[in-house]
C-alpha cells in the first residue's frame, strides 16, 4: 500500500485561547522544519476577552505541553479551583457545590452515594453529601493544596483547575509555540479561496494582499467562524430551545478580600451571574436571556453586585447556543467559537477546545484526508457537545425557582431522551453510569441532582450488608478524618505563595 503524502503547512487562524493552545499543541507534536505552522491573528478585531474558569483537564494539557505549572499560574495570574458553588439554583436561598474530585470513598465498588443516601433515609440529619468530599470542604475553607500521593490520606483526593486570566494565556502559549517554530502574521484575513475541483480550502487572503496556502486549515476565528461557516457554509444547530441564554456582560473589579479556591455561578432573574477570582482581581459576568430581560436591567444588576470597584468597561456579549453540524469539513477544523458555544455555567469551552485538539492529533489526517477518519473526528466531538449541553440543561431542569417566566419556560422544557434516562435513572435507585468519553464523572452529576433537590428514591440494595452502626461510624470517620486534613492545609493564597505561584 503507497501511503499518502503527509501534511506540509498548516494555517491557523485566530489567535484567542482556541488559536494558541492549538498552535501550542501542534509545535509540541509536530517538526515544524518538516510542516509549517503558520497563525495569523488581528489585533484590529481582538479576541473575545473572556473565559477565565477552567476544569481539570487543564493541567493534563499543559503537562503535555511541558509546561512548568507554578510559572505559568504566576503567568497568567491563576488561582486553584475546586469547583462551583451554585447559589440559588435549587430554590432561592439554596447553595451547593459542585466539587473536582470524588464524594467518599467508592466501598467494594459501589459508589459512595449510595451508601450516603442510606444513611440518611434512616437518619435526616445526616450532613450534605459534600461533608464527605475533601476538594469541597477545602473549597469551604479557603485552603489550598496539591493532590498528595498517599492514597490513603483524604488529601489524595483533591483535584484542582484554575481561573486565570485568558489573555494572558493565550500570550503564553504564543511565546511557547513561537519558541517552538510556529510563525505568527498579524492582520486580517478578507478572503477565502476554495478549489475549484472538490472545494478544498487552498488559501486565505490578508487584507495586505498576501495569500496564504495550506494543505490544513484550522479555524479558530471566533463567533465568526470565517473558514467553517462562512466560506465553508457548514450549518449550525441551534440549540435555544433547550438553552434560551443568548446573551452576557462581563466586568472585571478590583480584588477586595482573599481569592477563593473556587467560582460562583448565582442563578439570577432571566440568568445567572459568574464571579471568578484571580490572583489581582475579580472576574463578574451576567449571562441571560434577551427575549425576557433588558440589558441595561442586567448592567444595573451586575454593577451592583460587583462587590469591588469595576476595573473596567462592561462588555457585551451576544451569541447563539448549539454546534457546527461538522467541525471538521474537507480540509478545514474548527476550534473553539467558531465549532459552538454553549453557556459557560460549568467552564466547558476551553475543554472542548483541549479535547477537539487531542482528537486532532489522534485523527491527524494525510494529504488524501480519509472520510472515515473525518466521520469519526464529527461522530466523537457532537457526542462531546451533546453531553455537556445535558449536563447544563440539568441545572435548568431541576429548579424549583418561578420567579419569572425565563424561569418557567426553563423548569418545563422539553428535555432530550439523553438526559431523560439519566434522570429516571437516578430518581429510582440513585444509578448513574459514566460511559467511556464522557466528560462529567458520577460525582458532578451527583452532585447537581442532589443539590437541586433530586433525591433518589432508593439506593443500591447491596449497601442493606453493612451493619446500619458500622456504615454510621465508618461515615462518620471518613468525615472527620477530611474535616481535619482541610483544617491542617494552608489558606489558598499562602499556597499560591509557596508553589512559587504567584505573579
Ligand atoms: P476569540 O477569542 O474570539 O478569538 C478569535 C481570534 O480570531 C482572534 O484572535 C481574532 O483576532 C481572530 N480573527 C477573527 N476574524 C479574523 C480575521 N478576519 N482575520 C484575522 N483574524 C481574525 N470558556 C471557558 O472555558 N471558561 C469560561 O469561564 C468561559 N466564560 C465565557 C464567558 C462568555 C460570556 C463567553 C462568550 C465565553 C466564555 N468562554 C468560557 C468561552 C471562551 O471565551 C472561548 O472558548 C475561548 O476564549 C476561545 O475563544 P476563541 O479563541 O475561539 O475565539
Amino acid at each position: 500500500m503507497t501511503r499518502a503524502a503527509p501534511i506540509k503547512s498548516v494555517a491557523i487562524i485566530g489567535g484567542g485561547t482556541a488559536g494558541w493552545m492549538t498552535a501550542a499543541a501542534l509545535s509540541r507534536t509536530l517538526d515544524t522544519r518538516q510542516t509549517s505552522v503558520t497563525l495569523i491573528e488581528s489585533e484590529q478585531i481582538g479576541t473575545v476577552g473572556v473565559g477565565e474558569a477552567t476544569l481539570p483537564n487543564i493541567a493534563t494539557f499543559n503537562r503535555m505541553l511541558g509546561i512548568d505549572e507554578p510559572a505559568f499560574m504566576a503567568a497568567t495570574h491563576a488561582t486553584i479551583k475546586y469547583g462551583i458553588e451554585f447559589v440559588d439554583w435549587g430554590q432561592k436561598g439554596e447553595s451547593y457545590f459542585h466539587p473536582f474530585g470524588t464524594h467518599g470513598a467508592d466501598m467494594d465498588g459501589i459508589s459512595f452515594h449510595h451508601y450516603w443516601r442510606a444513611l440518611k433515609s434512616r437518619d435526616p440529619n445526616t450532613p450534605p453529601i459534600e461533608s464527605f468530599c475533601m476538594t469541597a470542604m477545602a473549597a469551604a475553607a479557603g485552603k489550598a493544596l496539591m493532590p498528595q500521593r498517599d492514597p490513603r490520606s483524604p488529601l489524595s483526593r483533591l483535584a484542582y483547575a484554575f481561573q486565570f486570566d485568558a489573555t494572558a494565556y493565550a500570550a503564553y502559549l504564543r511565546d511557547y509555540s513561537e519558541a517552538r517554530g510556529v510563525s505568527r502574521r498579524e492582520g486580517k484575513v478578507v478572503d477565502v479561496s476554495l478549489r475549484k475541483n472538490d472545494g478544498f480550502i487552498s488559501s486565505v487572503t490578508m487584507m495586505d494582499g498576501t495569500e496564504i496556502k495550506a494543505d490544513l486549515f484550522i479555524d479558530c476565528s471566533g463567533f465568526r467562524s470565517l473558514l467553517l461557516g462562512k466560506a465553508l457554509g457548514t450549518d449550525y444547530d441551534d440549540w435555544s430551545h433547550y438553552l434560551p441564554v443568548n446573551s452576557a456582560q462581563a466586568v472585571p473589579c478590583e480584588k477586595v478580600s482573599p481569592a477563593l479556591p473556587y467560582t460562583r455561578c448565582t442563578a439570577k432573574r432571566a440568568g445567572w451571574q459568574w464571579r471568578i477570582p484571580l490572583q489581582h482581581r475579580t472576574g463578574n459576568g451576567y449571562v441571560y436571556a434577551s427575549d425576557y430581560i433588558d440589558d441595561d436591567a442586567v448592567t444595573t444588576e451586575l454593577l451592583g453586585s460587583l462587590g469591588g470597584t469595576p476595573t473596567g468597561e462592561v462588555k457585551q456579549l451576544r451569541f447563539t447556543t448549539g454546534q457546527r453540524k461538522d467541525f471538521w469539513v474537507k480540509n478545514c477544523i474548527g476550534l473553539g467559537l467558531s465549532a459552538g458555544f454553549l453557556e459557560p455555567l460549568e467552564s466547558t469551552s476551553i475543554y472542548l477546545i483541549q479535547t477537539g485538539i487531542t482528537k486532532l492529533l489522534a485523527l491527524f489526517p494525510d494529504s488524501d484526508f480519509k472520510s472515515v477518519e473525518r466521520d469519526e473526528y464529527n461522530k466523537i466531538m457532537h457526542k462531546e457537545f451533546e453531553q455537556v449541553r445535558d449536563f447544563l440543561m440539568l441545572h435548568y431542569i431541576a429548579t424549583k425557582r418561578n420567579d419569572d417566566a425565563f424561569w418557567d419556560y426553563v423548569r418545563t422544557m422539553p428535555v432530550p431522551d439523553s438526559l431523560q434516562n439519566k434522570l429516571d435513572l437516578f430518581k429510582g435507585n440513585g444509578r448513574f453510569f459514566r460511559y467511556d468519553g464522557d466528560l462529567f464523572t458520577e460525582t458532578s452529576w451527583v452532585a447537581v441532582f442532589l443539590g437541586q433537590n433530586i433525591m433518589p428514591e432508593g439506593y443500591n440494595p447491596l449497601v442493606d450488608a453493612i451493619e446500619p452502626q458500622q456504615l454510621q461510624d465508618s461515615l462518620g470517620s471518613m468525615q472527620n478524618a477530611i474535616a481535619k486534613a482541610a483544617r491542617a492545609m494552608p489558606s489558598h493564597e499562602d499556597f499560591l505563595k509557596q508553589y512559587g505561584a504567584i505573579s
